[in-house]
């Protein structure tokens, strides 16, 4: 059964969060708030975060970029584990979304370390370029209008120091990737992205199905 992924039943998903995921309050409390909103699937599965969060400590990360903040949740997992003077430039256009987590990250004590913009995040990450902050940054996450993730993607990578990792998150677009009746813009610019990456040698790349597909590039 190693050659293939193993199905994640109900039961088993419900395992795996009872024995691996490490919450804390702040977190566990956004999430739930976050839950109450229609727009709940926007949220990053509480599992991947850990991964993510577990990844930028992994590589010692102190400045990191987010594309696309939506309630904070990821921005939380992200900050606690960036060392006190850590530096996310978390990137929205929705105030109404972002001032949900601004609470919870007040609430963590990490407030200090996420600098929230809110523009396109096109218009920001030219800005850090130039700014002068061309690989000067450990780590992004990106998560936003599928759309632009091209244009989010090459202005990450510019900012990125080598070795520098980015997290892409639904790159799998509920499956819909594979399925050819489809021809929506979201789907067919996912497509076009992930055949471009694979194709990539700037980047070390690995895409793992978890929660809707997450694409990890390190760069060379
Ligand atoms: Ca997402």
């Amino acid at each position: 059964m190693s050659h293939e992924h193993i199905p994640v039943t109900p039961e088993l998903f419900n395992y795996i969060r009872s024995v691996s995921l490490r919450e804390t309050a702040e977190l566990r409390r956004l999430r739930e708030e976050t839950a109450q909103l229609p727009e709940v699937a926007m949220q990053t599965m509480a599992e991947q975060c850990q991964l993510m969060a577990l990844l930028a400590g992994a590589i010692g990360a102190r400045r990191t970029i987010e594309v696309g903040v939506f309630t904070g949740y990821s921005a939380l997992w992200t900050a606690l584990a960036l060392p006190e003077d850590g530096y996310i430039l978390a990137c929205d256009i929705s105030d109404k979304w972002t001032s949900i987590g601004r609470r919870y990250w007040r609430e963590a004590g990490v407030e200090h370390k996420i600098d929230l913009r809110l523009a396109p995040a096109v218009e920001t990450l030219d800005a850090a370029l130039a700014g002068g902050f061309q690989g000067s940054f450990d780590f992004a996450y990106i998560d936003a209008d599928k759309a632009s993730y091209e244009n989010y993607y090459e202005r990450v990578l510019a900012l990125l120091r080598p070795r520098g990792l980015i997290l892409v998150d639904n790159v799998l677009w509920s499956g819909k990737v594979v399925d050819a009746t489809v021809t929506d813009a979201d789907t067919v610019a996912l497509r076009v992205f992930n055949s471009k990456l694979a194709a990539d040698n700037r980047v070390d790349l690995s895409m793992l199905p978890i929660g809707d597909g997450l694409t990890i590039a390190c760069k060379h």
